[in-house]
Protein backbone atom coordinates (compact mmCIF):
# COMPACT_ATOMS: atom_id res chain seq x y z
CA UNK A 1 0.00 0.00 0.00
CA UNK A 2 0.53 3.85 -0.12
CA UNK A 3 2.94 5.30 2.80
CA UNK A 4 0.89 8.66 4.02
CA UNK A 5 3.61 10.82 2.38
CA UNK A 6 2.53 9.18 -0.98
CA UNK A 7 -1.05 8.87 -0.07
CA UNK A 8 -0.96 13.04 1.20
CA UNK A 9 0.12 13.83 -2.52
CA UNK A 10 -2.55 11.64 -4.03
CA UNK A 11 -5.29 12.83 -2.54
CA UNK A 12 -7.49 15.54 -3.84
CA UNK A 13 -8.14 17.72 -0.88
CA UNK A 14 -10.83 19.88 -1.36
CA UNK A 15 -10.22 24.49 -1.89
CA UNK A 16 -10.32 23.76 2.26
CA UNK A 17 -7.59 21.44 2.37
CA UNK A 18 -9.85 18.77 3.30
CA UNK A 19 -10.88 15.36 2.14
CA UNK A 20 -13.97 13.76 3.16
CA UNK A 21 -13.33 10.26 5.45
CA UNK A 22 -15.96 7.26 5.74
CA UNK A 23 -15.50 5.59 9.34
CA UNK A 24 -17.16 1.55 8.84
CA UNK A 25 -17.20 -0.92 11.71
CA UNK A 26 -14.40 -3.26 11.19
CA UNK A 27 -16.34 -6.00 12.70
CA UNK A 28 -19.80 -5.49 11.61
CA UNK A 29 -19.15 -3.51 8.32
CA UNK A 30 -21.88 -0.80 9.04
CA UNK A 31 -20.96 3.03 8.14
CA UNK A 32 -20.04 4.49 11.43
CA UNK A 33 -19.68 8.38 10.63
CA UNK A 34 -18.58 10.67 8.15
CA UNK A 35 -15.88 13.30 8.76
CA UNK A 36 -13.10 15.40 7.84
CA UNK A 37 -9.56 15.20 7.78
CA UNK A 38 -6.78 17.48 6.68
CA UNK A 39 -2.95 16.91 6.04
CA UNK A 40 -2.06 17.33 9.79
CA UNK A 41 -5.11 15.11 10.69
CA UNK A 42 -4.55 12.42 8.24
CA UNK A 43 -0.66 11.95 9.60
CA UNK A 44 -2.03 12.05 13.51
CA UNK A 45 -4.17 8.96 12.38
CA UNK A 46 -1.01 7.29 10.63
CA UNK A 47 1.34 8.41 14.05
CA UNK A 48 -1.30 7.01 16.41
CA UNK A 49 -3.38 4.33 14.66
CA UNK A 50 -6.62 6.11 16.03
CA UNK A 51 -8.93 8.71 14.37
CA UNK A 52 -7.66 12.18 13.89
CA UNK A 53 -10.27 14.67 11.89
CA UNK A 54 -10.14 18.75 11.13
CA UNK A 55 -13.87 20.19 13.03
CA UNK A 56 -14.89 22.49 10.43
CA UNK A 57 -17.52 23.94 13.16
CA UNK A 58 -14.69 24.40 15.49
CA UNK A 59 -11.65 24.69 13.56
CA UNK A 60 -10.06 22.24 15.36
CA UNK A 61 -7.89 19.45 14.73
CA UNK A 62 -10.22 16.64 17.09
CA UNK A 63 -9.06 12.80 18.19
CA UNK A 64 -12.48 11.34 18.21
CA UNK A 65 -13.10 9.82 21.74
CA UNK A 66 -10.73 12.20 23.72
CA UNK A 67 -13.65 13.61 25.69
CA UNK A 68 -16.03 10.95 25.18
CA UNK A 69 -13.60 7.82 25.34
CA UNK A 70 -15.61 6.40 22.57
CA UNK A 71 -12.32 5.63 20.60
CA UNK A 72 -11.77 4.85 16.96
CA UNK A 73 -8.76 1.98 16.73
CA UNK A 74 -8.23 1.93 13.03
CA UNK A 75 -7.76 -1.23 11.65
CA UNK A 76 -7.14 -0.15 8.05
CA UNK A 77 -7.20 3.10 5.51
CA UNK A 78 -8.28 2.89 2.16
CA UNK A 79 -8.38 6.01 -0.37
CA UNK A 80 -11.11 5.81 -3.38
CA UNK A 81 -10.52 5.26 -7.20
CA UNK A 82 -9.80 9.11 -7.78
CA UNK A 83 -8.47 9.76 -4.40
CA UNK A 84 -11.32 12.44 -3.15
CA UNK A 85 -12.62 10.01 -0.14
CA UNK A 86 -10.69 7.93 2.81
CA UNK A 87 -12.37 4.98 3.94
CA UNK A 88 -11.21 4.34 7.58
CA UNK A 89 -12.03 0.84 9.12
CA UNK A 90 -12.06 0.46 12.81
CA UNK A 91 -12.09 -1.03 15.88
CA UNK A 92 -14.78 1.41 17.71
CA UNK A 93 -15.25 1.99 21.51
CA UNK A 94 -18.70 2.91 22.65
CA UNK A 95 -20.94 4.55 20.21
CA UNK A 96 -19.48 6.36 17.51
CA UNK A 97 -22.05 9.08 17.53
CA UNK A 98 -22.18 12.12 19.66
CA UNK A 99 -25.60 11.62 20.54
CA UNK A 100 -25.17 7.94 21.66
CA UNK A 101 -26.05 6.42 18.94
CA UNK A 102 -23.81 3.27 17.36
CA UNK A 103 -23.90 4.95 14.47
CA UNK A 104 -24.37 8.89 13.24
CA UNK A 105 -27.04 7.07 10.35
CA UNK A 106 -30.29 6.30 12.14
CA UNK A 107 -32.37 9.23 10.52
CA UNK A 108 -33.97 7.25 8.05
CA UNK A 109 -35.70 9.19 4.67
CA UNK A 110 -38.76 7.95 3.49
CA UNK A 111 -40.91 8.28 0.65
CA UNK A 112 -38.32 6.46 -1.92
CA UNK A 113 -39.73 4.34 -4.41
CA UNK A 114 -38.64 0.55 -3.94
CA UNK A 115 -37.00 1.34 -0.46
CA UNK A 116 -38.46 -1.15 2.50
CA UNK A 117 -39.43 1.62 4.96
CA UNK A 118 -38.33 0.37 8.49
CA UNK A 119 -35.75 -1.72 6.73
CA UNK A 120 -32.28 -2.13 8.85
CA UNK A 121 -29.60 0.44 7.65
CA UNK A 122 -27.12 -2.65 7.45
CA UNK A 123 -27.26 -3.75 3.67
CA UNK A 124 -28.40 -7.67 3.25
CA UNK A 125 -26.43 -9.18 1.11
CA UNK A 126 -28.25 -12.15 -1.00
CA UNK A 127 -26.37 -14.98 0.65
CA UNK A 128 -28.15 -17.27 3.13
CA UNK A 129 -26.10 -15.72 6.26
CA UNK A 130 -26.88 -12.46 5.93
CA UNK A 131 -28.65 -12.68 8.78
CA UNK A 132 -25.65 -13.47 10.91
CA UNK A 133 -24.30 -9.93 10.08
CA UNK A 134 -27.02 -8.39 10.52
CA UNK A 135 -27.25 -9.99 14.03
CA UNK A 136 -23.80 -8.85 14.74
CA UNK A 137 -24.76 -5.08 14.17
CA UNK A 138 -27.57 -5.59 16.25
CA UNK A 139 -25.34 -7.15 18.63
CA UNK A 140 -22.50 -4.21 18.48
CA UNK A 141 -25.18 -1.61 18.63
CA UNK A 142 -26.99 -3.04 21.75
CA UNK A 143 -23.24 -3.07 23.22
CA UNK A 144 -22.74 0.62 22.46
CA UNK A 145 -26.11 2.34 22.97
CA UNK A 146 -27.28 0.01 26.02
CA UNK A 147 -30.64 0.76 25.42
CA UNK A 148 -33.00 0.02 28.63
CA UNK A 149 -35.23 -3.25 28.32
CA UNK A 150 -32.96 -4.99 25.88
CA UNK A 151 -32.29 -8.39 26.56
CA UNK A 152 -28.93 -7.90 24.96
CA UNK A 153 -28.68 -4.96 27.16
CA UNK A 154 -29.38 -6.72 30.37
CA UNK A 155 -26.61 -9.60 29.56
CA UNK A 156 -23.90 -6.89 28.45
CA UNK A 157 -24.77 -5.27 31.95
CA UNK A 158 -24.73 -8.59 34.09
CA UNK A 159 -21.38 -9.83 32.38
CA UNK A 160 -19.44 -12.11 31.13
CA UNK A 161 -19.78 -14.93 33.68
CA UNK A 162 -23.99 -14.70 32.93
CA UNK A 163 -23.19 -14.75 29.03
CA UNK A 164 -21.11 -18.04 29.39
CA UNK A 165 -24.06 -19.53 31.38
CA UNK A 166 -26.51 -18.93 29.04
CA UNK A 167 -23.90 -20.55 26.42
CA UNK A 168 -23.51 -23.54 28.67
CA UNK A 169 -27.48 -23.91 29.25
CA UNK A 170 -28.28 -23.53 25.62
CA UNK A 171 -25.57 -25.68 24.79
CA UNK A 172 -27.71 -28.48 27.14
CA UNK A 173 -30.87 -27.40 25.25
CA UNK A 174 -29.34 -28.23 22.05
CA UNK A 175 -28.10 -31.83 23.21
CA UNK A 176 -31.76 -32.39 24.44
CA UNK A 177 -33.55 -31.24 20.91
CA UNK A 178 -31.48 -33.34 19.10
CA UNK A 179 -31.90 -35.96 21.55
CA UNK A 180 -36.20 -36.23 21.42
CA UNK A 181 -35.15 -35.88 17.58
CA UNK A 182 -37.48 -32.78 17.59
CA UNK A 183 -35.95 -30.90 15.20
CA UNK A 184 -38.79 -27.43 15.69
CA UNK A 185 -36.90 -27.49 19.22
CA UNK A 186 -33.80 -27.86 17.78
CA UNK A 187 -33.93 -25.14 15.52
CA UNK A 188 -35.13 -22.76 18.22
CA UNK A 189 -32.73 -24.37 20.89
CA UNK A 190 -29.85 -23.62 17.70
CA UNK A 191 -31.04 -20.22 17.23
CA UNK A 192 -30.63 -19.40 21.18
CA UNK A 193 -27.03 -20.57 21.04
CA UNK A 194 -25.76 -18.89 18.01
CA UNK A 195 -27.78 -15.37 19.62
CA UNK A 196 -25.47 -16.36 22.69
CA UNK A 197 -22.41 -17.31 21.09
CA UNK A 198 -22.56 -13.91 18.95
CA UNK A 199 -23.15 -11.99 22.06
CA UNK A 200 -19.75 -13.94 23.93
CA UNK A 201 -18.28 -13.06 20.74
CA UNK A 202 -19.17 -9.53 21.19
CA UNK A 203 -18.25 -9.43 24.97
CA UNK A 204 -14.57 -10.36 24.28
CA UNK A 205 -13.87 -8.17 21.18
CA UNK A 206 -13.56 -11.28 18.57
CA UNK A 207 -15.43 -10.63 15.21
CA UNK A 208 -17.37 -13.57 13.46
CA UNK A 209 -14.62 -12.81 10.45
CA UNK A 210 -11.94 -14.16 12.78
CA UNK A 211 -13.97 -17.18 13.08
CA UNK A 212 -15.08 -17.30 9.68
CA UNK A 213 -11.24 -17.12 8.67
CA UNK A 214 -10.60 -19.81 10.97
CA UNK A 215 -13.21 -21.93 9.48
CA UNK A 216 -11.87 -21.22 6.14
CA UNK A 217 -8.53 -21.53 6.94
CA UNK A 218 -9.35 -25.41 8.54
CA UNK A 219 -11.39 -25.73 5.27
CA UNK A 220 -8.77 -25.37 2.80
CA UNK A 221 -5.77 -27.24 5.08
CA UNK A 222 -7.98 -29.88 4.51
CA UNK A 223 -8.36 -29.25 0.87
CA UNK A 224 -4.71 -29.10 0.53
CA UNK A 225 -4.40 -32.37 2.40
CA UNK A 226 -6.40 -34.91 0.65
P1 LIG B 1 -15.51 12.78 21.16
O1 LIG B 1 -14.56 12.91 20.03
O2 LIG B 1 -16.38 11.55 21.03
O3 LIG B 1 -14.81 12.84 22.48
O4 LIG B 1 -16.51 14.00 21.09
C1 LIG B 1 -16.03 15.31 21.11
C2 LIG B 1 -16.87 16.23 20.26
O5 LIG B 1 -16.71 15.85 18.90
C3 LIG B 1 -18.35 16.13 20.49
O6 LIG B 1 -18.83 17.02 21.45
C4 LIG B 1 -18.91 16.50 19.14
O7 LIG B 1 -18.90 17.89 18.96
C5 LIG B 1 -17.93 15.93 18.21
N1 LIG B 1 -18.31 14.59 17.70
C6 LIG B 1 -18.03 13.41 18.28
N2 LIG B 1 -18.48 12.37 17.54
C7 LIG B 1 -19.03 12.92 16.45
C8 LIG B 1 -19.67 12.39 15.29
N3 LIG B 1 -19.79 11.07 15.11
N4 LIG B 1 -20.12 13.24 14.35
C9 LIG B 1 -19.99 14.57 14.54
N5 LIG B 1 -19.41 15.14 15.60
C10 LIG B 1 -18.94 14.34 16.56
ZN1 LIG C 1 -14.19 9.46 -5.38
ZN1 LIG D 1 -23.44 11.54 14.83
ZN1 LIG E 1 -32.89 -22.15 24.59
Amino acid sequence: GKTIGELTEQIKWDEAGLVPAIVQDAKSKEVLMLAYMNRESLALSAESGTTWFWSRSRSELWNKGATSGHTQRIVAMHYDCDGDTLLVRVDQTGPACHTGAYSCFTGEVAGIKGAEEGASSFQQSGDRFAMLNQLEATIAERYAERPEGAYTTYLFEKGVDKILKKVGEETAEVIIAAKNQDNDELRCETSDLLFHLMVLLRERGLSLDEVMRELGHRHNQKKASS
